[in-house]
């Protein structure tokens, strides 16, 4: 039904007429939010964000001016030191296949994050119905769920997929033994995660861009890890870029997005990669999915006076 002046009327003719509002009761805070949960349709596919929490990420650890950071951060009316930054999921209805896209954290972390067992099971999505897990790169806030709090296999009836070069780059002993010891743990958490399923035959590696199954292709996008991987999601004629670690901290990196993060492991080759991504949803209107953009982190990117801007997409009620 459209309002128009004349269905409003009668709406408001029949509030006015309705029970008399009854006084507030007593009621303890709640304290907590609802469940992480929020479903995008896309064509003929449904996505379901989940939530895994946030880290809270500090600013100092972004390259650039610490006094134009600290500018930006007010401007977005945010703390400047420290953001707390989702962790976001991706679960892929294709109507005959579960993809989950991303695993969070489980409990290696930070006691803010590890939700994401509960907000699957929030969405009513059972775990064993997953067929197939994408994972966009390796670092623990997207691989450590594959494994519950007690190291059990997260999702025993799924594939898990990883680009080649990702994984030749964590599994290999020659850098391993360069990395810094700082670094080994990454490292240690990377392997320890997918052992389990490619022990079991289920470890799955593609190479760069390709379609991995009906609707759902990757898009290599290097620089913050060496094989970091964007899924793109395809049904009847509308996309969702899925983009994972593009951005990190919404409010620096959009409008600057030559800021690296510490943790890139070529700061170079992602600032590069970031611009080539927003250039390209910029030119095709595409919605983008981000793993660490606010929950639900779905949006829109356009071009600013300088740089460029983030349009959230709004609260839609309708799938
Ligand atoms: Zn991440």
């Amino acid at each position: 039904m459209h309002i128009t002046r004349r269905t409003f009327g009668i709406a408001a003719l029949g509030g006015a007429l309705g029970h008399a509002v009854p006084a507030l009761a007593k009621a303890p805070l709640a304290g907590a939010q609802a469940a992480g949960v929020y479903r995008q349709k896309v064509g003929g596919f449904e996505v379901t964000v989940v939530s895994d929490g946030f880290l809270p990420i500090e600013t100092k650890i972004f390259s650039g001016d610490a006094d134009g950071a600290a500018k930006l951060m007010e401007r977005a009316f945010l703390p400047k030191d420290v953001v707390a930054t989702s962790v976001n999921e991706w679960v892929i209805n294709t109507g005959d296949k579960l993809v989950l896209v991303d695993t969070g954290t489980s409990n290696v972390l930070a006691p803010t994050v590890g939700r994401m067992a509960k907000n699957l099971a929030a969405a009513g999505i059972s775990p064993a119905a997953v067929d197939a897990v994408i994972l966009t790169h390796l670092h623990p806030d997207h691989v450590a769920g594959l494994l519950t709090t007690d190291k059990a296999v997260a999702f025993p009836n799924a594939s898990v997929h990883v680009s080649e070069a990702e994984h030749g780059f964590w599994t290999s002993p020659d850098i391993y033994g360069k990395a810094p010891a700082e670094f080994k743990a990454f490292f240690d958490l990377a392997r320890a995660s997918i052992k389990p399923y490619a022990d079991a035959g289920k470890l799955m590696l593609f190479k760069g861009d390709g379609e991995l199954m009906s609707g759902i292709s990757t898009v290599a996008a290097p620089g913050h890890t060496m094989g970091h991987t964007l899924v793109r999601v395809a049904s009847n004629g509308s996309q969702l870029l899925i983009w994972g670690d593009v951005v990190h901290n919404w409010a620096l990196q959009f409008p600057e997005p030559d800021r690296a993060l510490a943790f890139d492991t070529d700061q170079q080759m992602a600032i590069a990669t970031r611009k080539k991504v927003f250039d390209m949803v910029v030119a095709d209107r595409l919605m983008i999915a981000g793993a660490h953009l606010p929950f639900p982190g779905l949006g829109h990117v356009g071009k600013a006076s300088t740089g460029y801007a983030y349009v959230p997409v709004p609260w839609n009620e309708q799938l």
